[in-house]
């Protein structure tokens, strides 16, 4: 039993479900591998959601909310870390969640699949039974899209993204928006917003901003967006990854 008390607590929690997970066979090998680099770029921002994060997440509630056709995607890690907040933000702002996996297979899928059933999530899109087509017609296992959630969205909002996935996102002219703790990563560079945080604090911090922003004028919401540079908000969030304790 993990003491609460213990200071690495929250992170040894978001551990235990990525190794349940595995265990329950639907994340990939190399799931583990893509946490734990989340986790040391998460250990350096000390845990906490900046300023940039909050602004980008501002921007992609806007966006989502005067899109016509949002989707979610989600991955075997996101699914392990947030299904509950995934399927409450999705409510909250009227998108849609598909599942896209970088390692697919039938047996993932359904697995996964079945945990939103599970929740009362019969809407749950990219399964086995879904009809799947390509971004832009490129033949390539990377571009596939359900015809009615990715393929036919006009935002996708994708916590952790493979930089291939993302660069086909973004060039098909799609709002891309990331969730990523790396802003390094291709897929952070390659985004039109770039959250960098991590997923389990930006879904439910999202849902909290979508409660206010539904409230809001139109006009407010494009106003937002307007004001926005990505590429400037990308670099404020580089800025700080400072290491501010020193070795004695
Ligand atoms: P890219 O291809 O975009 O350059 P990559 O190959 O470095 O990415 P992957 O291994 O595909 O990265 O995916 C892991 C990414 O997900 C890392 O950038 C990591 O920081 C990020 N990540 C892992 N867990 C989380 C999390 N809980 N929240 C946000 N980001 C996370």
């Amino acid at each position: 039993m993990l003491s609460k008390s213990h200071p690495r607590y929250e992170s040894l929690v978001l551990r235990d479900k990525i190794v349940k997970a595995s265990k329950a066979g639907y994340l990939a090998d190399s799931a583990m591998i893509a946490h734990g680099r989340g986790e040391a770029f998460d250990y350096l921002l000390g845990e906490k959601t900046t300023l940039p994060a909050k602004r980008a997440m501002y921007v992609t509630v806007a966006i989502m909310l005067l899109s016509k056709n949002p989707v979610i995607s989600v991955n075997g890690n996101t699914v392990a870390l947030a299904i509950d907040e995934i399927i409450e933000f999705a409510r909250e702002i009227d998108a849609k969640i598909e599942i896209n996996l970088f390692y697919r297979t039938d047996d993932r899928v359904n697995k996964i699949a079945k945990l939103f059933y599970d929740r009362d999530y019969p809407e749950i899109l990219g399964t086995n039974n879904d009809e799947m087509m390509h971004i832009n017609e490129i033949k390539n296992p990377r571009a596939s899209a359900s015809k009615n959630g990715i393929y036919s969205a006009d935002t996708v909002l994708v916590p952790l993204e493979d930089g291939d996935r993302a660069e086909i996102l973004s060039r098909s002219g799609k709002n891309t928006i990331t969730i990523d703790l790396n802003p390094l990563s291709r897929t952070s560079k390659m985004s039109d917003v770039s959250i960098v945080d991590n997923l389990v604090r930006a879904i439910p911090f999202m849902t909290k901003i979508a409660r206010d922003l539904k409230l809001q004028d139109e006009e407010l919401l494009r106003e937002i967006i307007e004001e926005f540079d990505n590429d400037i908000n990308l670099k404020e969030s580089l800025e700080l990854f400072k290491i501010k304790e020193e070795v004695k």
